[in-house]
């Protein structure tokens, strides 16, 4: 090809990963494109509990690993971009929380408050007298104490519609059919061609749909699939890890408001890992005893429950855990892009931009006459309520 790309960097996935980049990209003058196939945040992005993870969680087996310096400056570095002082300006997205709590049973206490004492943590975790615990966990037996992290939890489909505004008249619907030539790559989306110079697919387990094109097996990509459990007319708000003898959380509570008012607890850890076996009535059951363990002072009995699948997908570990950051496989002017944690968002744009040639600075409208793709509905929504 001897003339210039339309556009110098094409994106597939409308998620975090992919409105996270458009932003940057255009702060840094590339002229660039996002092609997204269903809705704005429609694979995990929406189905994501928002928490912006600083790596305590990983750090909870009493060492502070590769997984938690990875997530160590994420908050703030997602506070000043909501304060409008960052890299990209959120100030359009809200908080749904301003800290994610961490409460530990009775039987932990003592090893948890050495922890959290330590000279590891310090400043990033306060440890909450009760007269400061959230009201649902008032008058319950089994809660030792309860600590607030240096997290914050966002409120994803309010952070969606700030990126879709940031990425306004570069983001389009579309599924395109990708050809990968020596110094361009095209694009052919329902009968109409685009080039750009460099193709970025963040495009969650539809990256997976490129991985033979490129000659990369299918053992690059990964998925970790959970049920996630959803309770309606929740008894109070909580954001809350829930922390026992393992070193993962056994529920983590995030709490979202429908559009009609009604509460929602959305609740992962250990009982959506454990709910991937499970049908959605066995879920619910194990969802009920649970918390007749850990909150029996709580009432459910006006509440309604579902279960809500969803894969993890991501680059691909050995061992099938979690990587410890973003991924990034480059192969030639193709790269495949996954954040692993929604708050790694802004680390994989760095790996790209670090990545990418110059912009061209040659902005010009591609595709101007095609419609932007609406935002998803949020998991509680659109929930078969049992
Ligand atoms: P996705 O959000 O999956 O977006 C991919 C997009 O690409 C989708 O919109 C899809 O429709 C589109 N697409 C697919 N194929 C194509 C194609 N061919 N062309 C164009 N578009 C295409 N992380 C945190 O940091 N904090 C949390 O609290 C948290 N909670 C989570 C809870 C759950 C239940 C899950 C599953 C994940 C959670 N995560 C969390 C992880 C986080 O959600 C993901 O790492 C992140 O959302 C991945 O974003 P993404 O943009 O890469 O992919």
């Amino acid at each position: 090809m001897t003339s210039q790309p339309d556009v110098d960097v094409a994106i597939l996935g409308g998620g975090i990963a992919g409105l996270w980049l458009l932003a940057r990209l255009k702060r840094a003058g590339y002229s660039a494109l996002l092609l997204e196939s269903q809705a704005l945040g429609a694979g995990q992005t929406l189905a994501s509990q928002g928490i912006i993870h600083g790596g305590l969680k990983y750090a909870i087996d009493l060492r502070l690993n590769a997984d938690s310096a990875a997530l160590a400056d994420m908050p703030a570095r997602w506070r000043t971009c909501l304060d409008g002082r960052g890299e990209i300006d959120l100030r359009a997205a809200k908080l749904a929380a301003a800290r994610h709590l961490f409460w530990a049973r009775r039987t932990l206490t003592s090893r948890i408050a050495g922890f959290f004492g330590s000279k590891l943590v310090r400043g990033r975790v306060d440890a909450l007298p009760q007269n400061q615990w959230p009201g649902v966990l008032q008058d319950a037996d089994h809660v030792g104490a309860v600590y607030a992290l240096d997290e914050c939890v966002l409120d994803v489909p309010s952070l969606l519609g700030a990126l879709a505004a940031l990425g306004e008249g570069c983001i389009k619907a579309g599924q395109a059919a990708v050809e990968q030539q020596d110094d361009h790559v095209l694009l052919q989306v329902a009968g109409r061609s685009l080039t750009a110079g460099t193709l970025v697919s963040t495009a969650g387990a539809g990256n997976e749909v490129l991985l033979p094109q490129l000659g990369l097996a299918p053992q690059v990509a990964q998925r970790r699939p959970l049920q996630m459990l959803l309770i309606e007319s929740a008894p109070g708000p909580l954001w809350a890890h829930c922390f026992d003898t393992s070193d993962k959380p056994r529920v983590t509570i995030t709490t979202h408001k429908k559009n009609d008012g009604t509460l929602v607890w959305y609740v992962g850890g250990l009982l959506a890992e454990n709910g991937v076996t499970q049908s959605e009535a066995a879920l619910i059951a194990t969802a009920r005893q649970e918390f007749t363990t850990l909150l029996p002072q709580l009432d459910f009995s006006r509440s309604r429950f579902a279960g809500c699948r969803v894969d993890r997908a991501e680059g691909a570990t050995e061992d099938g855990r979690k990587p410890e950051g973003p991924v990034l496989k480059r192969v030639g002017n193709i790269m495949l892009a996954w954040p692993t944690k929604l708050a790694l968002a802004p680390q994989l744009a760095d790996l790209v931009l670090a990545a990418l040639p110059p912009a061209s600075g040659r902005v010009q409208p591609v595709f101007a006459d095609w419609s932007a793709p609406p935002i998803a509905p949020a998991p509680w929504e659109v929930a078969a309520w049992k």
